[in-house]
């Protein structure tokens, strides 16, 4: 596996990657991995001939006052775990090499990243769309994987490569959790261990609310109201928002009859914890 950190150095080598007319499989992460970044890896090792891994903490996708800074970060252990699962390149760009200075070009996908997390982290998803937009024209991948964790992020990007032209194929794969059903995340390492052992609740609530609405029960505010209530007993949790939308515009479904997401953040401690289920539909 080689680690680059230039665009130039990498953009050469994808040159010679499309001369000998390899698929290139780029999996985007902000690292710290865990299964959930493996599972990506596996399934683009399995699907193309090279696979790039790319590792970049992206500043233009924090608000001010967010974790940036405490944002966790192990360059040695992402190395070895990607070489571990068969990357052929990790690419570690700096911000400099990313956002270099008099930097202005943003990638928005007007509407999508206003809904859900975007009403509580304005700019977040410009700034995902953005740097994946970059990491697209830099490793031009045959196919792009990403976690349903990030269901919103993955709509988004999937519209934004659709809109724009992009010659990419966008996978969607599933949540990897822990054991006790909580979504593996990187920021799960902020929770305290009293916090921890009640975040498996928001995993549970949304659970039941799957299996109401598969039972028949179609009205949404019934089934956040379900949700709410099993969540208001949780020791401090705060609920940010319960939502299901439809699997398309994400916009509210009054009648969950067609495929949909039921989504929710909650504020637990200092983590935001996000977890979504699919109704109606096993894959997006
Ligand atoms: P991150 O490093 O958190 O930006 O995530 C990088 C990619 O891994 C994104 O496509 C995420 O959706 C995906 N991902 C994060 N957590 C999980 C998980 N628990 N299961 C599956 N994919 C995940």
């Amino acid at each position: 596996m080689k680690i680059i950190s230039k665009i130039s150095e990498l953009r050469e080598a994808v040159r010679q990657l499309k001369i000998s007319e390899e698929n290139i499989g780029l999996v985007p992460t902000m690292g710290c991995f865990h299964e959930g970044h493996l599972s990506l890896m596996r399934r683009a090792g399995e699907e193309n001939d090279v696979m790039i891994v790319s590792v970049f903490v992206n500043p233009a996708q924090f608000a001010e006052g967010e974790d940036l800074d405490g944002y966790p970060r192990d360059a040695e252990g992402d190395a070895a775990l990607a070489k571990k699962e068969g990357a052929d390149y990790l690419f570690t760009p700096s911000v400099e090499e990313m956002y270099p200075a008099g930097y202005r070009t943003y990638v928005e996908v007007e509407n999508l990243g206003k809904k859900l997390c975007g009403r509580s982290r304005p700019g977040h998803f410009r700034g995902v769309a953005t740097v994946v937009a970059k990491l697209i024209n830099i490793c031009m991948p045959d196919a792009l994987y990403l976690g349903q964790k990030d269901a919103q992020q993955a709509f988004i990007l999937r519209r934004m490569a659709r809109d724009l032209n992009m010659d990419v194929e966008v996978r969607i794969l599933p949540t990897v959790r822990e054991e006790d059903g909580l979504a593996m995340s990187s920021r799960n390492r902020y929770l305290a261990p009293d916090e921890r052992a009640s975040a498996p609740a928001l995993y549970r609530a949304i659970s039941e609310a799957k299996k109401t609405a598969e039972g028949g029960e179609k009205n949404r505010e019934k089934l956040i109201k379900q949700i709410r209530e099993s969540l208001s007993g949780v020791p401090g949790m705060d609920i940010d928002y319960v939502e299901i939308v439809s699997a398309d515009e994400l916009e509210p479904v009054q009648e969950v009859e067609c495929p949909a997401v039921l989504a929710a953040a909650v504020n637990l401690g200092s983590a935001r914890l996000i977890d979504n289920i699919l109704i109606n539909c096993e894959e997006l």
